[in-house]
């Protein structure tokens, strides 16, 4: 574990996250002629505020997730519930400068680990690298064979690979993933994490994993580091349990996604869906629903579409079903309903 808030960076780094350590453990790693997997989870959307010498991150007083920050108008945004205030310019815990963090993407890594290693061969793999149909295995093909020294990648990288010659993994910057707008990202955190490590000493040299953060006491970096789901979970579930805003396992979830090519229509439609679950919730259901938004979705545009969603949460599964039926009733091409949804990006 690299705490980044302390640990010594090289210099001319260009804003990518890279510690003495880390550096160390590639060079020598390449000097013996092994492999490096690097992991960046690139998730450059969200722009979040921490701060650079606690780690504390702003988050929702009311949904526990980490706001957004927005700059027309300039503002911090809670993607559930659309609670809004304004950007403030010192740790509310220690009182130092903030730093507005954006997910660093992974050409930007290529780029810096290519200056850095110019004797190293060196593979990129995310979603721009293997959008053809061979391309993916290509890639795998060429690192089997010895003939890349530095695997980089997203989360495609983390899963599966059974390399005996790769002994360093690095996780870049596991705090993007952290930082996500979904009460589901330490649980993805600690997963890809899990996962990633499970990458190096796969073979007799045996294997370092260096996994860079912000926030090296943060349960779900703790849990994937001692490689175990119980410890995760023994923290996880009740930071989603009453009295905190509760989130699956102990409620339903169901999500009203309204898209529209018109902003202002993506806009009113999600309005109408929340005013319609309020009118319900207090009629016929006796306010056994907890409905947040409409905000923005976290991903706000996608596909040339504009995106704004209703969160609606319940104890009580049955009235929940009695939603999605009523709403299925009636129906709008616009809007898409979601039961426990996977995703609330
Ligand atoms: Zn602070
Ligand atoms: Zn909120």
């Amino acid at each position: 574990m690299i705490d980044l808030r302390t640990a010594p960076r090289v210099a001319d780094a260009r804003g990518v996250p890279w510690t003495e350590s880390l550096d160390d453990a590639v060079r020598g790693a390449l000097g013996r002629g092994e492999q490096v997997i690097l992991l960046l989870n690139r998730r450059g959307f969200a722009t979040y505020l921490q701060c650079p010498s606690c780690g504390d991150v702003r988050d929702c007083p009311q949904c526990a997730i980490a706001l957004t920050v927005h700059q027309t108008p300039p503002a911090l945004r809670c993607h559930y519930c659309g609670h809004e205030e304004p950007i403030p310019t010192t740790c509310r815990v220690c009182g130092k400068a903030t730093q507005r963090m954006r997910g660093l993407g992974t050409q930007q890594l290529e780029h810096f680990t290519a200056l850095r290693f110019p004797e190293a061969r060196i593979a990129r793999m995310d979603l721009d690298t293997t959008s053809t149909k061979w391309a993916h295995h290509r890639i795998l093909e060429r690192v089997a064979q010895g003939k890349v020294d530095i695997l980089l990648g997203t989360q495609m990288i983390a899963k599966g690979l059974d390399f005996p010659n790769v002994t360093v993994v690095g996780v870049v910057d596991a705090d993007t993933g952290l930082h996500l707008p979904d009460f589901r990202a330490a649980e993805r955190t600690f997963q890809l994490v899990a996962q990633v490590a499970g990458r190096a000493g796969r073979g007799p040299k045996g294997g370092r994993v260096y996994v860079q953060t912000r926030a090296p006491e943060h349960h779900a970096i703790r849990a994937a580091a001692a490689h175990s789901v119980a410890e995760f979970a023994v923290h996880e579930l009740p930071l989603r349990a009453p009295p905190n805003p509760s989130y699956p396992p102990w409620v339903g979830l169901v999500r009203f996604v309204a898209a529209h090519e018109d902003a202002i229509a993506a806009q009113e439609a999600a309005e109408r869906v929340a005013a319609w679950l309020a009118r319900a919730n207090a009629e016929r259901l006796g306010g056994a629903l907890t409905v947040l938004g409409p905000a923005p979705c976290p991903i706000e545009r996608l596909k040339g579409r504009w995106r704004w969603h209703v969160l609606v949460k319940a104890s009580e599964p049955r009235a929940l079903g009695r939603v999605v039926r009523a709403w299925g009733a009636r129906a709008r091409a616009v809007v898409v309903v979601d039961r426990d949804p996977v995703t609330l990006l």
